[in-house]
């Protein structure tokens, strides 16, 4: 079979089990196989794939089939222009989380030499953008899953900011010590009755415990933002993600709580998805 056959037979497979992005899928998965970029497909498309990478190829797309994410599939997902490893213990980097990196970013001059705690850490794509883009800081890196933070130890050490780092397994700050000058947070924020509707890539693959933020999806943040202060530098800033209709509550919990100066930062799709405070 030649690649173009190849392809065409993994849209069909995909189109027809509802797939979506079918053509990219099938090209990412070819691609993820024969380690070269998609676009090496256009000018090769008459070469002749091997049975082993066919069999491997059509194991894939069986699971992608049943709607396994593609991110889960070939092990990896970009985050800020970098490419993270991943597995089915964290969720998936999603494109908002670069809304909350970028506020940071912005916040702070390249050589700061702050010191921060990322919790609910999962891959680490949020810690470990922060370590690599600010040369001089330091930071936590914390979780309460083992198996999330066994991922960011993965990536900790490929992206060579292990040094600058230490790695806790923790229930928000229960294992936490020490004040930090910034707090980095994407907490689960799905409210629990919501995620059944999910799609069925995130519901039935990603870690239902890194989504779930209780009730009315706000458990993390009151939780947060009440114990956040104890661990801040006075003048200390937090940062959270949001979920999409999350802003005005978690602001209201902010400005209750021991927080001022409390801003928020609108994703691509124009949401308000980052909340920053400063401790009072
Ligand atoms: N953004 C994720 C989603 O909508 C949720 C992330 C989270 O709960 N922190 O699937």
């Amino acid at each position: 079979m030649f690649i173009k056959d190849a392809i065409a037979f993994g849209v069909k497979l995909l189109t027809n089990a509802g797939v979506k992005e079918a053509h990219i899928d099938a090209s990412v998965l070819l691609s993820y196989l024969l380690k070269k970029p998609p676009a090496y497909f256009i000018a090769h498309s008459d070469e002749h794939l091997s049975f082993e990478v066919l069999k491997k190829y059509d194991t894939l797309l069986e699971r992608r089939k049943k709607r396994e994410p593609i991110a889960y599939l070939v092990s990896e997902k970009e985050f800020y222009g970098r490419k993270f490893y991943v597995n089915e213990s964290v969720l998936i980097p999603r494109p908002d989380t670069e809304t909350l990196v970028e506020a940071v970013l912005n916040a702070y001059p390249k050589d700061a030499a702050i010191t921060f705690l990322d919790l609910c850490a999962g891959s680490g794509i949020i810690g470990i953008t922060l370590l690599t883009e600010l040369l001089n800081s330091k930071g936590t890196i914390a979780d309460i899953s083992k198996s999330a933070l066994a991922v960011a130890e993965n990536n900790l050490s490929s992206f060579k900011v292990f040094s600058r780092a230490v790695v806790v397994e923790s229930d928000l700050f229960k294992n936490i010590t020490g004040v930090f000058d910034l707090i980095t947070v994407n907490p689960p924020y799905i409210p629990t009755q919501d995620l059944k509707n999910l799609e069925p890539d995130v519901f039935d693959f990603e870690p239902a415990i890194a989504l779930d933020g209780g009730a009315d999806g706000l458990d993390f943040y009151r939780e947060i933002v009440k114990t956040a202060p104890d661990f801040l530098k006075p003048n200390g800033a937090i940062y959270m993600e949001l979920g999409y209709d999350e802003a005005d509550a978690v602001k209201q919990l902010m400005a209750d709580g021991n927080f001022v100066d409390i801003q928020t930062y609108k994703d691509l799709a124009g949401i308000e998805r980052v909340i920053s405070g400063v401790r009072k």
